[in-house]
């Protein structure tokens, strides 16, 4: 065989190697030490057909439920949302104080965002980042309206419209340094994923939120999500035109396959969802819901 073709030959199955090599990478993260547990929020369908899949009932209010609402200053948090009755002062439960440290008694959160948040740092400290500092976490409109009065525009929103009234939102710093420069930050930007936690108002994407970067503010809108964003570098505004353009998206995180399905949704109606295994739902706060389904 003449030399060149031999080259060629190398050529081409080192380029097959490498597509097939980041294909696995995109898709299938592996890089976690141990598999996240994640709690059971997932539906266990009542129906079941091989052939069509799980069928959903799903309601207009579904838009305006769940973890992956999407609330900026043109899309206000439901009114129909009540976070404050989960929110508690964490302070006075010091039993949900695990592994990092709270501002002081004002700062409130939901057990169930606690207990997210705890697993995240528990993973951060078996690698020795352990500085972590709550600062704020649920916020009432009033003590909101307070901040955007502060703050103004470009660091604060205005009542209403901001993530910290949703609850699902945490401003998180380091008791070494500013989140910038500190571990805990840095560790949180390449990690915080893994644990359903996304960095909210990355620096090169102040044009699309609208807020200046953030280096503090993490926000939970789980597994797969999470992975999905980071993965394709997307701002929550973006993941939500991304998941309309898509309709479906499938992948494996962390040995668990996924599908994530968006359906407009304007009236109550029942979907034909085509996809086995445990499921749940989010609205995006706009005109539709996702389904998630875990294989
Ligand atoms: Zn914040």
């Amino acid at each position: 065989m003449k030399k060149w073709m031999i080259c060629l030959m190398v050529l081409v199955l080192l380029g097959f190697g490498v597509t097939k090599f980041k294909a696995s990478m995109a898709r299938t993260p592996q890089d976690l030490a141990s598999p996240l547990q994640i709690d059971e929020p997932y539906n266990v369908p009542d129906s079941h057909s091989a052939v069509e899949g799980l069928t959903v009932d799903v309601t207009k209010e579904m838009v305006y439920q769940g973890d992956l609402l999407l609330v900026n200053k043109d899309h206000p948090v439901p009114k129909g949302l009540h976070p404050e009755s989960e929110a508690v002062s964490l302070i006075r439960n010091a039993e949900l104080i695990d592994g990092f440290g709270v501002l002081d008694n004002k700062v409130l959160l939901s057990p169930r965002m606690a207990d997210r948040f705890a697993t995240m740092v528990q993973a951060a400290g078996e690698e020795g980042i352990d500085h972590f500092l709550i600062s704020s976490g649920y916020r009432d409109e009033q003590k909101q309206d307070e901040l955007y009065r502060q703050m103004g525009s470009r660091l604060a929103l205005p009542a209403g419209y901001s993530e910290h009234n949703l609850g699902l939102s945490l401003d998180i710093g380091s008791s070494q340094a500013e989140m910038n420069v500190a571990p805990e930050g840095q560790w949180l930007k390449e990690n915080a994923w893994k644990y359903g936690f996304i960095l909210r108002y990355p620096d090169d994407k102040t044009a699309i939120t609208g807020i200046q970067f953030e280096p503090w503010h993490f926000r939970y809108v789980g597994l797969p999500h999470s992975a999905i964003i980071h993965e394709n570098g997307l701002v929550l505004e973006q993941y939500m035109d991304y998941l309309k353009e898509h309709k479906s998206v499938s992948l494996t995180v962390q040995g668990h396959n996924y599908h994530v399905f968006y359906y407009p949704v304007s009236e109550d109606q029942t979907l034909q969802v085509p996809a086995h295994g445990k499921y749940e739902i989010s609205g995006n706060n706009m005109d539709g819901i996702i389904v998630t389904v875990r294989e």
